[in-house]
């Protein structure tokens, strides 16, 4: 893989867990945590970023990433504008609830650059 597509995917994974982290964070507060461990190629992008997630969200965020990791466009289009809909139900419902709930605050917060691809 060339090197400028695997740091465009370590930062999409980078943003997908922050998204994840900051919702289950909000939303699931209550909800036991762990720190989330990928396997075989996805444990480089995912485990030096050691994100805390419930069981539900650490699902979703594999599934994600994986799909992240698969995606045959580069550069990867905003997932919106793309034809290719890899995501099936429920997670593609479920990420745009997220996307939703984590981009209100990350614009709250004035972190807006960060979000233009994913939505
Ligand atoms: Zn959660």
């Amino acid at each position: 893989m060339h090197s400028s597509c695997r740091e465009a995917i370590k930062k999409d994974i980078g943003v997908l867990g922050t998204f994840i982290a900051m919702y289950c964070a909000g939303k699931h507060a209550a909800k036991g945590k762990t720190v989330i461990r990928g396997v075989g190629k996805l444990a480089m992008y995912i485990n030096p970023l050691a994100f805390e997630l419930c069981d539900e969200c650490a699902k979703l965020f594999l599934y994600a990433a994986s799909k992240r990791l698969i995606c045959p466009y580069n550069p990867k289009p905003a997932c919106k504008d793309c034809q290719t809909h890899c995501y099936g139900e429920p997670h593609r419902s479920k990420i745009r609830e997220i996307m939703r709930y984590s981009g209100m605050r990350m614009i709250l917060r004035g972190s807006i650059s960060y979000i233009r691809k994913f939505f």
